[in-house]
């Protein structure tokens, strides 16, 4: 998978999304990155990338032609359209079942917004979804670009070293994850459940099934409502 970000802020990416797990898949070769810096694309006068509203009102918007610009020099560049998100206070909250579904998509541009967001006609004309990362808004659309792409990421075949690391977590399957142990068995006089110590595999994943559930129904009651046991 190839994700192009348009950002006024590329060197906010280079620590998060070059690091760890992200930044090996991107060495590995199966994922690539590439951020792109919109005033590289203001070529009016002034080259401003932001103006103020008509009508009136507070703050400044990004302006629609260095966006389009920098899209469509991504779009000669890969040789393609990418399905183009713009993060946004406004989209659907993003899920997992979204993710899974994107994790299939070759190419992916994301749109960071930034002052009071983007002219109405860029988003018209350019974008195929909007993606919120919860009912909040923040300053600008690096850090929801941020979570996104590193959700998305993880989703990509050969990122994890198994596909069960996130078909077992919370969320892939509409429920929250059982709880989990490590070294050592005995930690300030509590113990790991006996079960997950017998070796049983039948059993174990009986209990976790069973722990998940519980779980589920204790911190997220509403999710269970929706859940569809296979
Ligand atoms: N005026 C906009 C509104 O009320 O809908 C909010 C603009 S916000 C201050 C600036 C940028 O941050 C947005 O264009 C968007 O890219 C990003 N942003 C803010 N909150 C977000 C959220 N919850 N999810 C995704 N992106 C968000």
């Amino acid at each position: 998978m190839r994700i192009d970000i348009i950002t006024l802020f590329p060197e906010m990416f280079e620590p998060v999304l070059n690091s760890s797990i992200i930044g090996r898949a991107q060495k590995s070769g199966v994922l690539e990155i590439v951020c792109h810096q919109l005033r590289d694309y203001a070529f009016d006068k002034h080259r401003r990338v932001d103006d103020t509203p008509y009508g009136g009102g507070m703050g400044m918007l990004m302006k629609a032609e260095p966006i389009a610009l920098c899209f469509e020099d991504i779009c000669k560049q890969i040789g393609k359209r990418p399905h183009f998100v713009y993060m946004s206070p406004q989209g659907k909250t993003l899920k997992q079942q979204r993710l899974r579904e994107l994790a299939d998509v070759e190419n992916i541009c994301i749109l960071c917004g930034h002052y009071e967001g983007v002219d109405q006609r860029l988003l018209d004309e350019f974008i195929d979804e909007e993606i919120s990362i919860g009912d909040y808004v923040l300053t600008g659309g690096e850090i929801p670009a941020m979570v996104f792409a590193d959700a998305l990421s993880r989703m990509v075949p050969g990122v994890l070293s198994n596909n069960e690391c996130f078909t077992e977590e919370s969320h892939f399957n509409g429920l929250l994850e059982y709880p989990q142990y490590t070294k050592p068995s005995v930690w300030r006089g509590k113990e790991v459940p006996e079960v997950l110590m017998s070796g049983h595999h039948a059993n174990i994943e009986k209990w976790r099934k069973e722990k998940s559930i519980e779980v589920t129904r204790l911190k997220r009651p509403e999710m269970l409502e929706e859940y569809d046991e296979k």
